[in-house]
């Protein structure tokens, strides 16, 4: 009697048969054996693989790649593997053996096509001085370990994000090399170096409050771009281009009696592949090449007083604006510092379309875009040590937002204050980001109502 069920039961006993099949000499003439051998299982991004077909008792043959292409009907095969996707991807290669009666086996076997780690990482400051604790951030693809060589013969492995602190006891600065080499699971190894300037102590640090807008040291950054000299810090912005603000520290030590070096120009410390605003890009725009960080907080040196002068430190200011109510405002901080004080500044350009001598106008020279308004943040603390640990509730901050226009000089500085709070709604920038959240709720709160010239 013809019985569906016994011919189920005898598939599954030549299916079990074949599984074992170790046993070669077991198996009876008529059952196929799949069986293949390849010249790769593991490669990168593109691999090509020579299958050998050593499959015994079949006639067809049926190859298929897992990776979506036509099965192949050959005896022995060649195939390409493209992983054009961002990660690791596996394929399941099967071979179905069969003989003309229609019995078939089948084998399959794994080909692993990788991609090839690429090395990289940003460091949230490249220069500082000791001892200089430096976070590092790990932007590698591709990677299953990583291992860190600060330079100083301090090394991390293991770690994605690590910190590090950089002494230097010697008695000039210092250039550390930092490097991360970085492995994909499958061995293949590549890595990437930067550089860290580890200055004697003794250095400034500009935001030591904070850094607005968490700036990034990367070229992946063009319009929130840090940029670290010893006496301002600026983040940058490359479609405007202009800073969008420049933090810097005005205390005793910057004064001194060095004269205004005049020396506006291009900083060619920005990437070369962006436009780089030079001394000629204002001219006969009816804008003023205005400080942020002005030239007066910085003459103690030559070098101080000329780093003002980059043009990545103007933006273009209604002479009405600078020349008289920045200005005023810009002299009344450093008549504080003479008179016991230390600030932390931080200032920049709002908006865009401003009214100089010329008229009203959006940008000038090379697409620079002319704010609407200037703005300056200012905390005042009596000069001392360990400035931030001397952030309090009753810590004076003057912030002010003046119009660039002809106008702006009708009204004395005093006229524009505004609270830091309604400087950061404006601007999208938390300022003082390193003081304590309930310290800085009650001071950007306030509107600074001391009389002041
Ligand atoms: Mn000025
Ligand atoms: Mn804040």
């Amino acid at each position: 009697m013809f019985n569906i069920k016994n011919i189920f039961a005898t598939s599954v006993l030549i299916m079990l048969f074949v599984l074992n099949s170790c046993k070669k000499e077991d198996i009876s003439s008529g059952v196929p054996i799949s069986k293949f051998t390849s010249d790769f299982s593991v490669g990168e991004d593109s691999l090509t693989v020579h299958f050998s077909n050593i499959s015994a008792e079949a006639t067809t043959f049926i190859w298929n790649f897992g990776d979506n292409s036509a099965p192949v009907y050959e005896r022995n095969a060649e195939h390409q593997f493209v992983n054009s996707s961002s990660t690791t991807k596996k394929y399941t290669v099967s071979l179905i053996a069969q003989n003309p009666n229609g019995n078939s086996d089948t084998v399959t076997q794994q080909i692993i096509v990788c991609k090839k780690p690429i090395a990289s990482f940003t460091a949230v400051s490249d220069f500082g001085a000791t001892p200089f604790l430096v976070k590092f951030t790990n932007t590698s693809t591709n990677s299953a370990t990583y291992s860190w060589n600060f330079g100083d013969s301090f090394t991390a492995t293991g770690i994605s994000n690590p910190q590090h602190t950089f002494i230097n006891n010697t008695n000039e600065p210092k250039v550390y090399t930092v490097i991360l080499s970085v492995k994909n699971e499958f061995g293949t190894s590549a890595s990437f170096s930067k550089n860290v300037t580890v200055n004697l102590s003794g250095i400034d640090s500009h935001i030591a409050m904070g850094n607005p807008g968490n700036a990034q040291y990367n070229i992946d950054f063009p319009n929130n771009y840090l940029m670290i000299i010893s006496q301002y810090i600026i983040s940058y912005n490359n479609s405007k281009r202009t800073a969008n603000w420049v933090s810097w520290h005005l205390s005793p030590e910057w004064i001194g009696d060095v004269n205004r070096q005049d020396d506006f120009r291009a900083n060619l410390d920005l990437p070369s592949a962006w436009y780089h605003v030079d001394e000629n890009d204002y001219s006969g725009s009816g804008f003023d090449r205005g400080h942020l960080c002005p030239s007066a907080d910085r003459t103690k040196t030559i070098a101080d007083n000329s780093s003002t002068f980059l043009m990545t430190n103007m933006m273009p200011q209604s002479p009405n604006n600078n020349q008289v109510t920045w200005a005023n405002l810009e002299s009344y901080c450093r008549s504080l510092v003479s008179d016991g004080k230390e600030l932390y500044i931080i200032a920049g350009p709002y908006g865009q379309g401003g009214t100089g001598s010329n008229g009203y106008k959006t940008t000038v020279g090379n697409d620079v875009v002319v704010p609407s308004d200037t703005w300056k943040v200012i905390m005042v603390l009596p000069a001392g040590a360990n400035d931030l640990t001397r952030v309090s509730t009753s810590t004076r901050v003057i912030a002010v937002k003046m119009p660039n226009n002809m106008t702006c000089s009708s009204q004395p500085w005093t006229h524009y204050r505004t609270s830091v709070d309604a400087i950061e709604t404006m601007t999208g920038f938390d300022f003082f980001s390193n003081v304590s959240a309930d310290i800085q709720a009650v001071i950007e709160t306030r509107v600074d109502n001391v009389p002041a010239k």
